[in-house]
């Protein structure tokens, strides 16, 4: 099955809704230092296309409940160049839009602007992933800038689609000191939400992040080898420093009129939204 309920690992700390996944490419080629999906798909930048993808869908969509939310997508970016010239993502929306399925969508490319005819008559949200204005170039050295995400979002909105903004991950040291700034601009934007994740490196993450930013490393093994803890195979922030950084996106969320909430971070008092993914957009007239 191509799509697949969400999280079939069952993550404890994972608060989605009730959902479907479906990656429309194995892997993705914007190379991302912190990209998780690495640490368990072989040559995950190498984005390739699926084997009879369309003609699967079209068989599994029937199976799927009306009112499913289906996210594309949760391991890969839905949209990396070669969506340009396959279509295989618009080729999903248009069976998805055939049969009235909910569509939220978690992209850093503004390949999805392309969309926006489709999307208009969609029940459906688009989530952009920013997560720094400073080292975009040094940490997502092939996706589209975040200024380019910041028009995508003006867009999308300015047509009437429903937007949120992916601060995810923060790391602290490198981009924590960006979070105000960029919540500001995607409010400008036109975004109503923003889901908030502190880095939870794997080990492969972590090397390549010790890589880029030597000078760090000291600090960075500090916060997360020595005071941190590893949970399965993630390393996590010590809980007080993860509370403090979500806890101030949480306030510049109710300042700017924004609802918020926070992917895997064990924090049930923080957030004030109806989902955790940002999938209540697509239900309009909630909030
Ligand atoms: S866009 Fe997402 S899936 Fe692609 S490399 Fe970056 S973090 Fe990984």
């Amino acid at each position: 099955m191509h799509i697949r309920r969400f999280d079939p690992w069952q993550n404890k700390f994972c608060t989605c809704p009730t959902k479907y996944s479906l990656n429309p490419y194995t892997g993705c080629s914007h190379g991302c230092v912190y990209c998780y999906g690495s640490s368990y798909i072989k040559d995950f930048f190498k984005c390739r296309e699926k084997n009879n993808l369309i003609e699967n869908i079209k068989r599994e969509i029937k199976k799927i409940h009306l009112q499913s939310v289906i996210s594309l997508s949760n391991t890969s970016d839905p949209y990396p160049p070669m969506e340009l010239d396959k279509r295989i993502t618009r080729k999903c929306l248009e069976i998805f839009k055939e049969h009235g399925i909910k569509v939220l969508i978690i992209t850093k490319s503004d390949i999805v602007c392309r969309d926006i005819d489709l999307l208009k008559d969609m029940e459906v949200a688009v989530t952009i992933t920013i997560t720094t204005l400073k080292y975009y170039e040094k940490i997502e050295p092939h996706a589209p800038t975040p200024f380019k995400r910041l028009t995508v979002l003006e867009k999308l909105s300015r047509e009437g689609i429903q937007t949120g903004l992916r601060l995810d991950p923060i790391i602290p040291s490198i981009n924590d000191d960006e979070i105000e700034q960029i919540i500001n601009l995607a409010k400008s934007a036109g975004i109503r939400h923003v889901t908030a994740s502190t880095f939870k490196p794997r080990w492969d993450s972590w090397k390549r992040l010790m890589n880029l930013f030597p000078e760090r490393k000291d600090n960075l093994k500090d916060l997360y080898l020595i005071r941190g803890k590893k949970l399965g195979n993630s390393y996590y922030l010590d809980s007080s420093l993860r509370e403090s950084i979500i806890a101030k996106v949480g306030e510049l969320c109710s300042i700017f009129g924004l609802t918020f909430s926070t992917c895997r971070e064990n924090l049930p008092k923080y957030g004030n939204s109806k989902s955790c993914d940002g999938s209540h957009l697509i239900f309009k007239s909630s909030g």
